[in-house]
């Protein structure tokens, strides 16, 4: 282990704070985030296997399975409410996850070793230069500059979709459910303050603007005629949403580039309809972590790249297909036959 060697990690999200906390013990390691108080923003995380387990190496399990919210079903419906597939979680497989408890968690355990600033970063080498850095992370997100600054035409895809999500104030909701039909999807989950709601709507002109009203406008139109349970959250929201378009990263050569390397979002940023993003921030930070332990910043970023990103990009490529088969006419065609399968 060389814990000489200093690790700049740009971006202080879920998988920046993961890798600070994970490899602040034993490496020296500066930390920048643009915006601190925006990280823990958002609603819940559905938490799978990998992720969990990826929160294990860090330590911070149990006290972020301290506030997961109970998961006792659910299930896929078609847009006009018929059941496609229940889902039975008895082994609670699945968690869902605040995401301002999650960040909490791994901003506790990041050491007081770790040296954080507070700016945006603009030329990721000049600063690893001026901080003496040995290795860059890109944990910068979707828009990562790390990545655009060392890879040409890496700027983000701007997809068809816009995401809105947030909270439906109310009863607690115990199941997750999700919704599929022509143009878009709507899901309800438990959440901290009664449920968790989201949904993904097709808005094909990608500088259409963003305002929250018109979002909010739009959904309730497109969603209007489904199932009266979409409706009654919709009614129930009033004008609350958080409100985004669909970014995905491009397709790369490497994760990896001279003293830099890419983890997270930045990375493989994939459609959210997955529920996986949170999830591969987590296990890129523990295995770049493990790898930065046993090969120093040398080697660990081309090693990190092999095994990450075929895994990435196939995330990626099933977050496009399973979108277009939860919204396709072709999809609600699918769906049917599921339904005549399902017992
Ligand atoms: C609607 C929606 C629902 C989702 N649901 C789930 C889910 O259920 N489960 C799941 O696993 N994932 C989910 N995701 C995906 C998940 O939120 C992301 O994959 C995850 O947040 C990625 O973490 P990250 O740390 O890589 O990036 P980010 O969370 O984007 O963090 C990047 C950080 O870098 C900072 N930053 C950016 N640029 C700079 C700069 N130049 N200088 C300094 N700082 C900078 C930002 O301020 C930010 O804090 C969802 C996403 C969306 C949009």
């Amino acid at each position: 282990m060389r814990t000489r060697e200093h690790v700049l990690i740009v971006g202080g999200g879920i998988a920046g704070l993961a890798l600070a906390a994970h490899l602040g013990r034993s490496t020296q390691v500066t930390l920048v985030e643009e915006r601190p108080e925006r990280a823990g923003a958002g609603t819940v995380l559905a938490l799978w296997r990998g992720g969990r387990d990826a929160l294990d190496t860090i330590g911070v399990g149990e006290r972020v399975r301290a506030t997961a919210l109970p998961v006792e079903g659910g299930g896929l419906r078609s847009a006009d409410g018929r059941d496609l597939v229940e889902l039975r979680d008895r082994d609670q497989r699945l968690w869902f996850t605040p995401r301002p408890d999650l960040v909490a968690a791994l901003e506790a355990a990041v050491p007081p070793s770790v040296t954080r600033l507070t700016r945006l970063v603009t030329d990721p080498r000049a600063l690893a230069a001026e901080v003496g850095a040995d290795l860059v992370v890109g944990a910068d997100g979707v828009r990562s500059a790390v990545r655009q600054h060392t890879f040409e035409g890496s700027a983000p895809v701007v997809t068809d979709w816009i995401a809105l999500r947030g909270h439906r104030p109310g009863p607690p909701e115990r199941a997750a459910t999700e919704w599929w039909g022509p143009g878009g999807l709507f899901g309800v989950t438990p959440g901290p303050q009664g449920a968790a709601w989201f949904c993904a709507v097709r808005a094909d002109h990608r500088d259409a603007p963003l305002e929250r009203d018109e979002a909010l406008a739009l959904a309730r139109g497109h969603f209007g005629d489904w199932d009266p349970r979409v409706g009654e959250v919709l009614t129930a929201v009033g004008d609350e949403a958080d409100v985004q378009r669909i970014l995905v990263a491009p397709r790369l050569p490497s994760y990896a580039d001279d003293g830099v390397v890419l983890i997270g979002d930045a990375a493989h940023a994939t459609s959210p309809n997955v529920g996986r993003g949170a999830n591969e921030a987590l296990e890129d930070a523990v295995v770049l972590a493990d790898l930065i332990h046993r090969r120093g910043t040398k080697g660990a970023p081309l090693a990190f790249s092999r095994r990450r990103r075929v895994r990435g990009r196939t995330l990626q490529l099933a977050g496009a297909a399973g979108l277009r088969v939860a919204t396709s006419r072709r999809g609600a065609r699918l769906r049917d036959t599921a339904l005549r399968l399902v017992p």
